[in-house]
């Protein structure tokens, strides 16, 4: 998994006793690509846990390539890129397993919660064993039959249940949630236009054959120009909503006692961290608000007179 990412990928993974192994992004992207993820490969890995940065898919297709041949399974984090598409295919069509997330800020929301989508059986079935407590009623899947009232408890799972609550909200979501994207994609291509003129900026590179769906919109700061830190302090003194995604996860404290991560290891994550501003972007953005983040940012970068 990259080190380029809400912890939460991470955590996942040390919940079931294993062990995260970071792997370096492509600077241009800000994701990992299946060489990379191959080289770092051992004897001990189970899974591969892609992350669609920002909205733009991974090269998932290449991904479940490279685990059919080693024996691993998929596990895509799909946080960012509920709709997004590689070549045409939808994402949570195609890793083994997609997670998506419903928090408020995502593309659509249930408040909090999310979702798990899975061509496999198999996985089907311990989902939703592990959703609700490892119990199943289904007598098929039983190894002993005493009586209508019985069930099994056939592993050590949670509460992850969803509510009824929860799924009438996500629903009418749900209907708006391809409007949201189509106005997403609209304002970053206003951005991607505007921010191309300014020298100082350097954009995140789109794959030709992604269909991004823009949960974020990030630009880097280019070095020799004003640093990040004092664009991004300006910026939220004009009232511009930035925000900074991601502390590369092998950095925090945490990570770093737990793992003996620590800085240099993964020299194109902490480049990109260090450089990296995301700007506002939400549906109810207009394309003048867009024109604004941009005129406050050139204005910021280079003030005027200098
Ligand atoms: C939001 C997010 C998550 C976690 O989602 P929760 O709904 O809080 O569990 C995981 N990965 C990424 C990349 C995210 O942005």
């Amino acid at each position: 998994m990259p080190p380029i990412t809400f912890v939460a990928t991470a955590n996942a993974v040390l919940y079931v006793g294993a062990t995260p192994r970071f792997v370096d992004i492509d600077p241009d992207t800000a994701t990992v690509n299946a060489t990379s993820v191959e080289a770092a490969l051992s004897r001990r890995t189970k899974a591969i846990l892609p992350v669609d940065y920002a909205g733009q898919p991974c090269d998932i297709p290449a991904f479940m390539r490279l685990a059919r041949r080693r024996g691993l399974v998929v596990i895509e984090d799909a946080a960012h890129s509920l709709g997004a598409r590689c070549r045409g295919k939808r994402v949570g069509a195609m890793a083994d397993l997609t997670v998506f997330s419903f928090h408020p800020v995502k593309h659509m929301t249930t408040g909090e919660g999310g979702m798990v989508t899975t061509n496999d059986e198999q996985f089907a079935r311990h989902l939703r064993l592990f959703g609700s407590h490892g119990i199943t009623k289904d007598p098929s899947q039983m190894k002993a039959s005493e009586g209508p009232w019985y069930y099994e408890m056939q592993h050590l799972g949670f509460n992850y249940r969803i509510t009824d609550i929860q799924c009438a909200l996500g629903l009418t979501q749900l209907s708006k949630v391809e409007k949201f994207i189509q106005a997403r994609r609209k304002l970053a291509a206003v951005y991607d236009r505007l921010l191309g003129a300014i020298p100082e900026v350097q954009l995140v590179a789109t794959r030709p054959w992604a269909y991004h769906t823009y949960h974020l919109y990030p630009i880097r700061i280019r070095a020799g120009t004003k640093s990040r830190r004092q664009v991004f302090e300006a910026l939220r003194a004009k009232g511009i909503g930035v925000q900074v995604h991601y502390i590369p996860v092998h950095l925090h404290p945490y990570y770093r006692d737990h793992l003996n991560t620590k800085e240099g290891m993964f020299p194109d994550a902490e480049a990109f961290y260090r450089s990296e501003i995301s700007l506002p972007l939400f549906p109810q953005m207009r394309e003048t608000d867009v024109r604004r983040v941009v005129r406050t940012l050139e204005e910021v970068i280079r003030p005027r007179g200098s």
